[in-house]
């Protein structure tokens, strides 16, 4: 059978697409293909799953777009379907006044991106919303929460009306002017258009298509700890620092989850492996393609010190845990316990810089989600409807 259209991913991002697809263009056959057994296995089951606002990204770029519209979507598909979510809301902390600048900073970003509520608070208004954070000063975020992404893709696929295609590592891909080939072990697929959606092999399967991408994935690990469960009970929903402008992550913070968890983190370290998770082997084959990128030795030579201050933490509870204290001052040591790890794929350009928005590459007969790092999750569903609408013409 030829499909209309094969999604490549079963991630967030490509049920997401594939389901937008299938409304946007009724009666359009749809396949979506992944080389694992499960939904979701990559990206999508292993992150914070932290329902952003939107309060940190440019105005006017894709990231502050689709994630304002993103996380209401978000949080109606979650209402609508019954799966576990929360708007716990979320503190911008700054522990220091030199951090007030870069903190009046975001303030101004999410008002221009349209946020419901954003407003600045004092220290005793901070105690109102968590009583054990210290801090001189916070934005309080009501738009932010938390969800279940993983249980959010299952269900976009139970939904699908279309073929899931799981196991099937696409190893080679034909394309020319009357649509795609895609090998796998269990056949070749045949689709009119393509969408890739291939998260951590996002570069991979570009290259497969004959595409030359801007940059390439580098996978940064994060790691998480999780609280005790008697000193869970200091934090009642998601408190941030105010993070370094240089880096498109977030900084160590605190992150009440749906099922109740505390987690600590996630640090951002350079992954020995693009499916390097707690307990699986390093993958030195990969590590070395990654050093031998100019781009990546570009951005290393800039953040050494960062980075390897990163790694040192990262072999430390107590040293994790002084981060920690910053915002909730009663933390110790002894209240973290060691929690999972997720992999980030992040493009890094050839100039050393890092991607910062969303990337997406429209072909003759193909769109290629490039750059897709968080707040893809919280995005997808807008994420979704923008790729139906750039495939107006493919179809
Ligand atoms: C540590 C961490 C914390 C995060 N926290 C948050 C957060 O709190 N909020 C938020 O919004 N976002 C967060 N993110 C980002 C978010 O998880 C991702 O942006 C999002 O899941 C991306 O979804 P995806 O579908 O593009 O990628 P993925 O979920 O990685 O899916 C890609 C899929 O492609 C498949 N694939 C790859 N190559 C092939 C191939 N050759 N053949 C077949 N299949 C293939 C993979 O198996 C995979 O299933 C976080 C990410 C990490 C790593």
């Amino acid at each position: 059978m030829k499909y209309d259209v094969a999604v490549i991913g079963a991630g967030i991002v490509g049920l997401a697409s594939a389901s937008a697809v299938t409304k946007r263009f009724p009666g359009a056959s749809v396949v979506v293909i992944d080389k694992e057994p499960t939904i979701g296995f990559h990206q999508t089951g292993h992150n914070s799953g932290v329902l952003h606002s939107g309060l940190y990204y440019k105005p006017g770029s894709l990231k502050a777009d689709l994630c304002v519209r993103g996380q209401r979507a978000m949080v109606e598909f979650c209402e609508t379907e019954g799966l576990p979510f929360k708007r716990s809301g979320k503190l911008v902390v700054a522990t220091d006044p030199s951090q007030i600048p870069a903190m009046e900073e975001l303030l101004a970003r999410g008002t221009a991106n349209g946020l419901r509520g954003l407003r600045r608070i004092n220290a005793d208004e901070i105690k109102e919303y968590e009583p054990h954070c210290g801090g001189v000063a916070a934005l309080h975020v009501p738009e932010s929460g938390v969800a279940d992404y993983q249980a959010v893709a299952v269900r976009l696929a139970e939904k699908l009306s279309g073929d899931i295609k799981l196991g099937q590592p696409v190893e080679r891909i034909r394309s020319g002017t009357g649509g795609v080939e895609i090998d796998t072990p269990g056949g070749t697929i045949e689709a009119r258009a393509m969408i890739a959606c291939a998260g951590l092999h996002a570069d991979r399967v570009a290259a497969m298509s004959g595409l030359e991408t801007p940059g390439r994935v580098v996978p940064f690990r994060g790691e998480y700890y999780q609280l005790t469960e008697a000193a869970s009970s200091l934090i009642n929903g998601l408190i941030y620092p105010v993070p370094d402008p240089r880096f498109p992550w977030l900084g160590v913070h605190f992150t009440r989850r749906v099922d109740g968890r505390v987690e600590v983190g996630p640090n951002a370290v350079l992954a020995m492996g693009r499916e390097h998770y707690r307990g699986v082997r390093p993958e030195f084959g990969e590590l070395a393609r990654t050093f031998a990128y100019g781009g990546f030795m570009k951005l290393a030579a800039k953040y050494w010190k960062t980075g390897a201050m990163e790694v040192w933490r990262s072999a430390r509870s107590s040293t994790y845990a002084k981060t920690a204290t910053k915002l909730v001052p009663e933390i110790r040591g002894e209240h973290l316990e060691p929690g999972g790890a997720g992999v980030r794929a992040q493009i890094v350009m050839p100039d050393g810089s890092l991607q910062d928005d969303f990337s997406m590459i429209k072909t003759e007969n193909a769109i290629h989600v490039l750059n897709a790092p968080s707040p893809a999750a919280t995005s997808s569903l807008a994420i979704g409807d923008h790729i139906a609408n750039l495939m107006q013409g493919l179809l």
